[in-house]
């Protein structure tokens, strides 16, 4: 890991493994641990977890500030080794087709397992709009969140209903008849709605909306596109940054993002930088453990921070600019500050590409996420600065109306007709307009058929969805006054 990291960070970044180099090699600690396994006969997993929480609690109850600071150190140990050794055990695994059941699920995790053998998952934390449940939905795969989780389910017979959001264990055979007929009626209709994929999505009085998909990776655009969809409106890429031990490279992330946009052929594609943070954490960041994560170190805060690691996407994203039409956008974006900030490390990745000889696409366009209240009330003054707004719902439901967006508890809360959420998403797209610009949406609420209309009122250019999504959407719009 070291070595890796030195690889794409210089030699600083190989020396933050150096606490953890120390402690793999110290008695009191890796002695204490083989002690324990072999003494006790616990698996290593606890073994490490019960040492390293113990030497925790040691060092935080030390008087030196220095000793009391190395107790952070204790906690990256554990969690590499503990991370080394939850990998070990998953190569062993294969389940087959099956029903995941978890306490919690991370979009790392998912991105390990393989989607062919997923046939739902359930979990006890986490809603409908954390990233997990976002990325099973991108990949077709029914999710069900905030669900007491069955004592010894394993190997019995389970049946998840996706869209209700309820799950059986043991069904009888009348439920499960049942439950089989609507699974046919659904793929019976979807069949159905492919007969409009390719028809406009254009309401009875002539109101016209592009249909685009939210993708996670290149494996979901085949999707994507055999449903119909006019192009790409959010690529979240920090997927491509999770679940491994050093980031993409420049190379890596060029060959993805060409091939995406080859893949369209000349239809929109929209990258968005990296949002790392919040519930799609990376190790090899060193990120310390944060009391708010969603309102913390993520996306382009890290980005503006260490250049070091969003220049090489912003090259990767100039150079696959000339294989398709593809656009750049800033997530959680709170000021023109940060815009301006981003731009000019734009500009500077296309001057090391233009000095290095590398083919680049100029004049990219640039769009602004919004999606914190901050950006929308200054919605006028940053579409100075961008060339097209998309509203993500989901982070700004959670900022507008302080709900934290993985609790599940509080899906929907507070104010069911959404009245402060719609009006930051009025303005925003009176701005754009007024500047002579185009705003889309691109969170889950872009799917929310109780919305379609409003989009379609307020003169919304685009929305994007997750694939499963376009067709309902294109019949909705179609449908609609
Ligand atoms: C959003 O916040 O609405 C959005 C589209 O981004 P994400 O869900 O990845 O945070
Ligand atoms: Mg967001």
């Amino acid at each position: 890991m070291a070595e890796e990291a030195a690889g794409w960070g210089g030699r600083e970044a190989g020396e933050i493994f150096s606490a953890c180099r120390l402690l793999f090699s110290d008695p009191a600690y890796m002695g204490r641990i083989q002690d324990m396994i072999r003494r006790e006969q616990v698996s290593a997993e606890y073994g490490v977890f019960s040492v390293s929480e113990a030497l925790f609690q040691e060092f935080c109850s030390m008087e030196e500030e220095y000793l009391r600071a190395r107790s952070a150190d204790i906690r990256d140990a554990e969690l590499r080794l503990l991370r080394l050794l939850g990998d070990e055990a998953e190569g062993e695994v294969s389940p087959g087709p099956c029903i995941l059941f978890a306490e919690e699920l991370l979009p790392g995790d998912l991105l390990k397992l393989s989607p062919k053998d997923l046939l739902a998952v359930v979990t006890r934390q986490g809603s409908s709009l954390s990233h997990a449940a976002i990325l099973a939905r991108t990949m077709g795969i029914p999710a069900v969140t905030g669900i007491d989780l069955p004592q010894e389910a394993e190997g019995r017979l389970a049946a998840v209903e996706g869209d209700a959001g309820f799950v059986w264990l043991e069904p009888d055979q009348e439920k499960l008849s049942s439950l089989r007929k609507k699974q046919a009626e659904s793929a019976r209709e979807t069949e159905e709605l492919l007969a409009l994929k390719d028809l406009p999505a254009v309401s009875k009085s002539g109101r016209r909306i592009r249909l685009y998909a939210n993708i996670g990776g290149l494996s979901d655009l085949k999707e994507a596109l055999s449903r119909g969809a006019e192009g790409v409106g959010l690529f979240r890429t920090e997927f491509l940054y999770l679940g491994r031990t050093a980031p993409p490279g420049e190379e890596e992330q060029f060959q993805i993002y060409r091939a995406a946009a080859e893949a369209l052929r000349g239809k929109p594609l929209i990258l968005r930088t990296f949002d790392i943070g919040a519930d799609k954490q990376v190790s090899y960041l060193q990120q310390e453990r944060e009391e708010n994560p969603a309102m913390g170190y993520r996306g382009i805060r890290i980005g503006l921070d260490r250049p070091e690691l969003l220049k090489p996407q912003l090259r990767a994203a100039l150079r696959a600019g000339l294989y398709g039409n593809l656009s750049i956008m800033y997530p959680m974006i709170t000021s023109i500050r940060e815009l301006s900030g981003l731009r000019r490390l734009l500009r500077e990745a296309e001057e090391e590409l233009l000095q290095e000889g590398l083919p680049f696409r100029k004049g990219i366009r640039q769009g602004v996420m919004i999606e914190t209240p901050a950006a929308a009330v200054t919605a006028d003054l940053l579409i100075r600065e961008a060339d097209f707004f998309s509203i993500g719902t989901n982070d700004l439901t959670q900022y507008t109306y302080a709900a934290d967006r993985q609790n599940h508890r509080l899906a929907g809360c507070g104010d069911p007709s959404r009245e402060a959420l719609l009006r930051l998403i009025r303005y925003t797209v009176k701005a754009a307009h007024k500047a002579g610009k185009e705003a889309a949406v691109c969170g889950e609420l872009a799917a929310d058929r109780s919305l379609t209309g409003f989009f379609l009122e307020l003169g919304i250019d685009e929305l994007s969805v997750s694939p499963g999504m376009l067709l309902p959407l294109r019949k909705g719009i179609r449908e609609e006054a």
